[in-house]
């Protein structure tokens, strides 16, 4: 009889997947790693007992994190990725000719090496890329020592607003990131579920708008997250997503199991529910607890 992998979300709702072979487990300074071959999606990184990524369906999340910002933004020369240590954002993002470089801030190097001797594909060629330069660090601590203005793009790659990702959630973060953009420059992010965690996601996008002039949320479904949709956020001084690089779209979606120019437009349609936590006051969000059995609240 084989084994049952479950995240938990509080008592009511469980995501089980039924587990072929536990393959890695390690505590490491900054959280639980599993990694296990699943019959549903092959073989799965948890963070803290939360599902992260697979073989099978990672192509959804890191194509709707990279890809709507890079075939829209006006440059994409520098681009700094925090978290993402799995290498699946890192992989998407080297696909781009145009981008020079690539500095990956990722918190926890036990999680880059066991993605990368557990799980290759996902980083793929991105780990023996000349431009990618990996920083074993935190990145609130990161961009706190930056110098302003070098980024054109920006892509928050994390875990949930718990545990070490609890920094890359907040007005004060957010600012700074803003500080490292040029003028022209994107910051993207995944910000939660509207459905899982509508106060998480709801916070996020107010903090985002405190900080930033343009910030449109973005919408897909990512099948390892038992949620049916998951967000992203695409945030700008000056630039919209709404004009995409034809010479990039012409080149990225041939290679994409997700993306194209039709999917572009659809994620950026924000349903009515959705419409109405954009609107809601933070205030009265606070007496929704949200579905994520750790989440700490976001300030
Ligand atoms: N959610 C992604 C997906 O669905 O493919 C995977 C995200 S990636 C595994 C999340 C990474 O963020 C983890 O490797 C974690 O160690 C990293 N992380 C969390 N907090 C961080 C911080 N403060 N600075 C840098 N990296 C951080």
């Amino acid at each position: 009889m084989s084994e049952w992998f479950d995240e938990v979300y509080q008592d009511n709702l469980r995501l089980g997947l039924r587990v072929l072979k536990h393959v890695y487990h390690s505590q490491s300074k900054f959280q639980t790693i599993d990694i296990v071959d699943t019959e549903m999606y092959g073989r799965a990184l948890a963070l803290d007992g939360c599902f992260m990524t697979s073989d099978k369906e990672e192509f959804f999340y890191h194509e709707s994190l990279v890809h709507p910002v890079l075939c829209s933004a006006p440059c994409i020369e520098k681009v700094l990725i925090i978290g993402g240590g799995d290498g699946g954002t890192s992989r998407e993002v080297l696909r781009y000719a145009e981008v020079q470089n690539v500095r990956l801030v990722e918190i926890d190097g036990e999680v880059v090496e066991a993605c990368k001797e557990h799980m290759p594909h996902i980083g793929g060629s991105a780990w023996q890329d000349p431009r990618l330069d990996l920083r074993i660090e935190d990145g609130v601590a990161y961009v706190k020592q930056e110098q302003s203005g070098i980024y054109d793009i920006i892509l928050l790659d994390s875990t949930d607003p718990i545990g070490p990702g609890v920094g890359l959630f907040n007005r004060e973060f957010y600012a700074e990131c803003k500080r490292l953009l040029k003028p022209h420059g994107v910051l993207a992010l995944q910000s939660e579920s509207p459905v899982m965690m509508p106060k998480g996601f709801a916070s996020i996008q107010h903090n985002l708008r405190a900080v930033f002039p343009k910030v449109f949320p973005y919408f897909g479904p990512v099948p390892i997250y038992n949620t049916g949709i998951w967000s992203w956020t695409y945030a700008s001084a000056e630039a919209t997503p709404h004009e995409t690089n034809a010479a990039r779209v012409n080149m990225i979606v041939p290679g994409c199991r997700y993306y194209n120019e039709a999917v572009h437009r659809g994620m950026f349609a924000v349903p009515n529910y959705v419409k109405g936590l954009l609107h809601s006051d933070p205030l009265t969000l606070e007496k929704q607890t949200d579905n994520k059995v750790k989440a700490a609240p976001l300030a």
